[in-house]
């Protein structure tokens, strides 16, 4: 093992097996063996000994709304890509909707890549767009290498990405079948959404009745159904209702090809403790109650829920009204998302690892990237957070590296400090400070 440049030494490496005192040799960028702690360090290599902080593959987020080029007062790729390096996020799959253009046709997704490529701290891949008349354009970028294609069934908040009725659902989800692509979908039903009642103004309770549990498992229930008859691959996106629990639960019995995400805010933060007015905890589908929120940590542990990833989705402050009927919808956690989540997990008896398994290994293996990343094991690329569990840090949107630091965290004590983050075995930023962008763009591995 000549060729081994660099050692990880930790007391705790998560690894598939387990958590265990391990030395990590990297060579050419790759894990090339995961080694017993007092191996030796090999001539001409270098050792970084984390003690005991653990070693943990770098997180793989597939729901980030990075909105470059087009809406860049919002968010970009510099500040989304160094905000999530600075969480222990290595790996991010982009949003097709709110950049502009936004990623629709082979020739956008282009105009996207050659953007992204002069800024990502951090390895960036595309999802691109089903609206309801680009279905020509699905396979050219299918072919083209992004990782499936995202789908609203009500209206998206931004003009140019419609929504797609039942039919044209249908139409979209039968072409993606037809290349076995990977279909993701907003799922709120819209007419439901219609008869909800919709009052306006700053009172929380007040929008989380304007957007009902009931959307979401009718929008789901459709969603499955379809799935089934076309034989098609779906995957739920940012999954608030637990009343949906069940029919997800029984599609996943049947062997319907669907899989689901939720996120940190639906899992940290509950509609009890919102403020009123208080739009930077507005996000849709919304984030609902502490009893709703516990069914959704039964999901993860049992299996029904596949996933964690932020849908970090920030626009400019002032868009942040406090009329939760019209204040941008969107919530920005991409810095914050595993110590959020770690928090609240290890109170409810969860362990790093399973942390590890729903935001890192699942989620590369959702868009196919599973022999790449989301796991420290020989063959995968050398990316790692080091974290300090224990540790503890109270949220000060100052120290935030989005562009708007606007966050519905903000003044909370959460566990576990990111010490360093490494991407394809170099380190890319240690206690806040961060090298030239390295990151790659990544496509679809057929
Ligand atoms: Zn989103």
């Amino acid at each position: 093992m000549s060729d081994i440049e660099l050692v990880l030494r930790s007391t705790r490496v998560i690894t598939p097996e387990g958590t265990r005192a391990a030395t990590v040799a990297v060579a050419g960028g790759r894990i090339a063996a995961v080694l017993p702690y007092e191996a030796d360090v090999p001539p001409g290599a270098r050792l970084e000994d984390f003690g005991d902080d653990v070693l943990l593959p770098g997180l793989v987020d597939t729901h980030v709304h990075v909105n470059d080029p087009g809406r860049t007062e919002w968010e970009g790729f510099w500040t989304a890509t160094r905000a999530a390096a600075a969480g222990g996020i290595t790996t991010l799959v982009d949003m097709p909707l709110n950049s502009l253009p936004p990623t629709t046709t082979v020739g956008h997704l282009r105009t996207k890549r050659e953007v992204a490529a002069r800024k990502a701290h951090i390895d960036v891949g595309f999802w691109g767009g089903a609206l309801p008349d680009n279905v020509k354009d699905l396979r050219p970028l299918h072919d083209a290498g992004v990782f499936g294609f995202k789908a609203f069934l009500s209206p998206s908040g931004v003009d140019e990405f419609p929504h797609l009725d039942q039919e044209r659902l249908a139409r979209s989800m039968a072409e993606i079948a037809g290349f076995d692509g990977l279909l993701i979908v907003h799922a709120e039903d819209p007419h439901h959404l219609d008869s909800a009642p919709q009052r306006g103004g700053p009172e929380y309770a007040h929008f989380l009745a304007s957007r009902p549990r009931g959307a979401e498992d009718r929008a789901i229930a459709d969603l499955i159904e379809q799935a089934k008859r076309l034989e098609a691959r779906v995957h739920v996106l940012h999954l608030s209702s637990s009343d949906a629990l069940p029919l997800i639960a029984a599609a996943k019995a049947e062997r319907v090809r669907i899989t689901v995400e939720t996120c940190p805010h639906y899992l940290t933060l509950t509609a009890e403790e919102v403020p009123d007015g208080a739009s930077e905890f507005k996000c849709c589908p919304p984030i609902r109650e502490a009893a709703n929120q516990d069914l959704l940590w039964q999901a993860l542990a049992d299996g029904t829920i596949d996933c964690v990833v932020t849908d970090h989705s920030p626009s400019t402050a002032d868009l942040k009204t406090a009329d939760f009927a019209t204040a941008w919808g969107g919530i920005s956690g991409l810095q914050l998302s595993l110590a959020a989540v770690w928090t609240e997990a290890r109170k409810r008896g969860h362990s790093l690892e399973d942390v590890v398994r729903w935001m890192s290994t699942r989620t590369a293996a959702l868009v196919g990237l599973g022999a790449r990343k989301g796991a420290i094991e020989a063959g995968r690329d050398a990316d790692f957070a080091v974290l300090a569990p224990d540790e503890t840090f109270t949220v000060d949107p100052a120290a935030l590296q989005h562009r708007n630091r606007v966050t519905a965290y903000a003044g909370r004590t959460l566990s576990g400090v990111v010490r360093s983050t490494w991407l394809r075995g170099e380190r890319i930023v240690v206690e806040g400070e961060f090298t030239e962008p390295k990151g790659q763009l990544l496509t679809r591995t057929p």
